[in-house]
């Protein structure tokens, strides 16, 4: 009862009643919470429909996690990199590999909409000047080049080969070296929103959001140069403030999985702005969900080797993505993990993997780990006899990467969480809303003048499915639908 009356009370101070604001100190139409790429793409466009728009960035620059990210674009269908590199895609295709792929809920009406947008976003992407190569990077991992196009999921990998017609979606924005994309993007996007009047304040952060009697957002309180700052926003407050993987506390209690994990993300990805939703009366789903980066199986040929559990068993194809192999990691084998070579693959992996076991045969390492006799003998067994004919039935993994592992001595890598230390995670829960970014209630209900866009709400996938560059994808284009919607509803309120 304690806890439940001080959470009333934390939530009556980030929802403020506009009949106790005695004076606003700036009068917009948009106000956008936050500088990301959502943000950006939510003012850009509520500027381009005419609405006057501020963004209020906590941070000293415009930027977030959307700038420190790889720049990498989930988007197919057909774009005009996909088509110049080869590749035929279809909106068909790609619609069921999502469907198949971002977890047990997939969200059908944003997937849908996505996929039947996704060129002429990529388009609209490219009408800002935000550089795409057209060529093609053959690996399953983000480009180290400046190359664009590449397998970014596990379209190619069983069983969705099998479910959608597989096509490489991830498109990079281009810039030398690996992980640049995302501050190329930021700054373009930065660029266009000033150019289109987008009116910005840093150092500012939203404390608290200001109702009116029915309960429709009208404004927000925003800190900024040691003052409490009231904006009022006649057409909407938008929420891009980002998700929560920096507080610690929220991870534990509601991804606690993640929480064995190390944070990616930018200081201010702190859950903010759904907390302050959520006081608003906002609901939150997937609160749960994140992605688990674990780029284990590095260099590439170790691919050829084979994953095990605690049990010596397999659990998954080598060769899918690394977010995929990471959230079967995380998620279903307690984020312990090993890997299985001979000394014909033998490689030393890129970082810290300690060799747990070695020996001429599976009894030997069985004994080495304390596993039981069988454990490791019968999983070679098995996957050596389809191997020496080319395949591997039971996961699916490519041919190419199918070799009978006959070439004694083996050894045994531990690839687990705390062995490694490469296990990264952010989060993919938020505020419910409609695609057009309207913050919903626990009843499905849109609350008047509220949206949410970006990692602030939830998207397109309830489970990540490992395929990278679905969080760019969508905080710009859902980003780019509430702009809209705001700016269409001022239009149509003047008239
Ligand atoms: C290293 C790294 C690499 C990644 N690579 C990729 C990739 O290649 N492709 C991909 O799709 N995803 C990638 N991601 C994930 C992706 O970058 C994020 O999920 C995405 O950028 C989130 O966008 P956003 O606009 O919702 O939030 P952000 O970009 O984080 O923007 C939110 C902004 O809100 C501000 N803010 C927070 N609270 C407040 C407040 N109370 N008041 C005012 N402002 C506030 C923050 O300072 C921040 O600037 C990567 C992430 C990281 C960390």
């Amino acid at each position: 009862m304690a806890g439940k009356s001080k959470r009333d009370a934390m939530n009556l101070s980030r929802l403020v009643q506009d009949s106790s604001v005695s004076r606003w100190d700036d009068d917009v139409d948009t106000l956008v919470l936050g500088f990301g790429c959502a943000g950006g793409c939510a003012a850009i466009e509520a500027a381009r429909g005419g609405a006057r728009v501020l963004v209020v960035e906590r941070s000293s620059a415009p930027g977030g996690s959307s700038a420190l990210s790889g720049g990498v674009i989930y988007c197919g269908g057909g774009t005009a990199i996909q088509r110049a590199c080869g590749f035929d895609d279809s909106v068909e295709a790609m619609r069921a590999y999502l469907m198949a792929s971002t977890g047990d809920c997939p969200n059908a009406e944003k997937i849908d909409l996505y996929c039947r947008d996704s060129v002429a976003h990529f388009d609209w992407l490219v009408s800002l000047g935000i550089p795409f190569k057209a060529s093609y990077w053959p690996h399953n991992y983000e480009p180290t080049t400046d190359d664009c196009l590449y397998y970014s999921g596990s379209e190619e990998c069983a069983p969705f080969n099998r479910l959608a017609k597989p096509a490489p979606r991830g498109h990079t924005v281009q810039a030398e070296g690996s992980c640049m994309g995302g501050r190329l993007l930021m700054e373009t996007l930065v660029d266009v929103a000033l150019r289109e009047g987008v009116e910005v304040m840093t150092d500012a952060n939203c404390i608290a959001l200001v109702a009116g009697r029915d309960g429709a957002i009208v404004g927000a309180a925003v800190r900024h140069d040691g003052e409490t700052r009231y904006i009022r926003a006649r057409g909407g407050v938008v929420i891009a403030t980002g998700g929560f993987v920096m507080n610690r506390e929220m991870v534990a209690r509601l991804a606690p999985a993640a929480s064995r994990t190390a944070p990616l993300g930018n200081p201010f990805d702190n859950g903010s702005g759904i907390v302050l939703g959520e006081a608003a009366g906002g609901a939150t789903a997937n609160m749960h969900a994140a992605i688990y980066s674990c780029p284990v199986l590095n260099p590439p040929g170790l691919i050829r080797g084979i994953l095990l559990n605690e049990r010596g068993q397999r659990f998954v194809p080598e060769d899918v993505n690394h977010k995929r192999i990471g959230e079967h990691a995380v998620l279903r084998q307690d984020g312990r993990i090993f890997l299985l070579v001979d000394s014909e693959i033998f490689e030393q992996p890129a970082g810290v993997r300690p060799i747990v076991a070695t020996g001429d045969t599976p009894e030997e390492l069985e004994d080495e780990l304390g596993w039981p006799r069988g454990s490791i003998g019968a999983t070679l067994a098995v996957y050596n006899r389809h191997a020496d004919e080319g395949h591997d039935p039971l996961f699916g993994k490519k041919a190419k990467f199918v070799k009978p592992l006959t070439a004694p001595p083996y050894a045994v890598f531990d690839c687990g969480i705390e062995a490694t230390g490469v296990y990264y995670s952010f989060t993919l829960g938020g505020l419910c809303t409609a695609p057009t970014g309207e913050v919903l209630n626990a009843e499905g209900r849109a609350i008047p003048g509220l949206y949410a866009v970006g990692r602030a709400a939830t998207g397109l996938s309830a489970q990540s499915g490992g395929s990278s560059g679905l969080q760019l994808a969508e905080g710009t284009y859902f980003g780019r639908l509430a702009g809209r919607a705001i700016a269409a509803a001022l239009k149509s309120e003047a008239a």
